[in-house]
């Protein structure tokens, strides 16, 4: 069973098509690369698989369960499923390990005694063992977005999504945001990211998918797809980035 199946996918918002049937599969482990100019539809695919978008036609399953808008679908989508945005979306009154442990707490009823080994567990993965005790604006934007991705995690999810994670963050600060999510990759986590560092994905992807006007415009391995582009399309949104 992939760990990710879209079918057709159609989505629009009133009568302006966005996705116009996207088709990708996912095996457990793949690390895929999702790049294309803005406007492409890039995040509108990643809310649909966190079910945050319902859609009007084709299908999407993670990790065996189908995503629709109903309620209860959507409740054991979310442990599945982690996602994290451009956005940190911490919450500045809880410090670290308030924040970590309040989805756990809520949606799996995880017990107390449990919660300090979850946030060391999840903390060790992002570099931030010391954190746990600071409140976000404590932290640099790198380290804020290292424990949002530490807060996924904390949900135990078969597949993370990370959208543009750090689009708004200094070039300094990036470096150590990517190499927490190229850490993951090697320690197997399946991953769907979209992103504008191409050296990135072309180094840590398994696969990239080039998406363009609401369709999967090519795929293929980061090889292939940076060294080897098919279309003009792609030939000429990767040109910046190897000059
Ligand atoms: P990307 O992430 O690739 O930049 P998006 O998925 O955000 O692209 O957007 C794809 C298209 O959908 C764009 O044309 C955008 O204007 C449109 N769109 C996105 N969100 C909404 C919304 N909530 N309502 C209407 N149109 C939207
Ligand atoms: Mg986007």
């Amino acid at each position: 069973m992939p760990a990710l199946r879209i079918e057709n996918l159609v989505k629009s918002y009133g009568a302006v098509p966005v996705l116009k049937g996207i088709n990708l599969s996912v095996e457990n482990g793949d690390v895929i690369a999702v790049i294309g100019r803005s406007g492409s539809g890039k995040s509108t695919m990643l809310r649909c698989i966190n079910g945050l978008e319902p859609f009007q036609k084709g299908a999407i399953e993670v990790a065996g369960h189908k995503v629709d808008t109903a309620s209860t679908h959507l409740r054991a989508l979310r442990k599945e499923v982690g996602m994290v945005f451009q956005s940190y979306n911490l919450f500045p009154h809880l410090n670290v390990f308030e924040n970590i442990t309040l989805a756990p707490r809520v949606v799996k009823r995880l017990p107390r005694d449990e919660q300090a080994a979850l946030v060391k567990e999840v903390l060790t993965r992002v570099g931030l063992e010391e954190k746990a005790g600071a409140y976000p604006d404590e932290l640099s934007g790198g380290q804020q977005q290292r424990v949002a991705i530490a807060r996924s995690l904390a949900m135990k999810p078969k597949v993370m999504l990370f959208d543009e994670v750090t689009s708004a963050l200094d070039p300094e600060l990036t470096g150590e945001v990517l190499k927490t999510i190229a850490e993951l990759a090697e320690a197997g986590m399946t991953m769907v990211l979209v992103t504008h560092e191409m050296g990135f994905a072309r180094r840590v992807a398994t696969r990239t998918v080039f998406m363009h006007e609401g369709r999967v415009w090519e795929e293929g391995s980061s090889e292939e797809i940076f060294t080897n582009p098919r279309t003009p399309e792609l030939r000429s949104f990767i040109a910046p980035s190897l000059k």
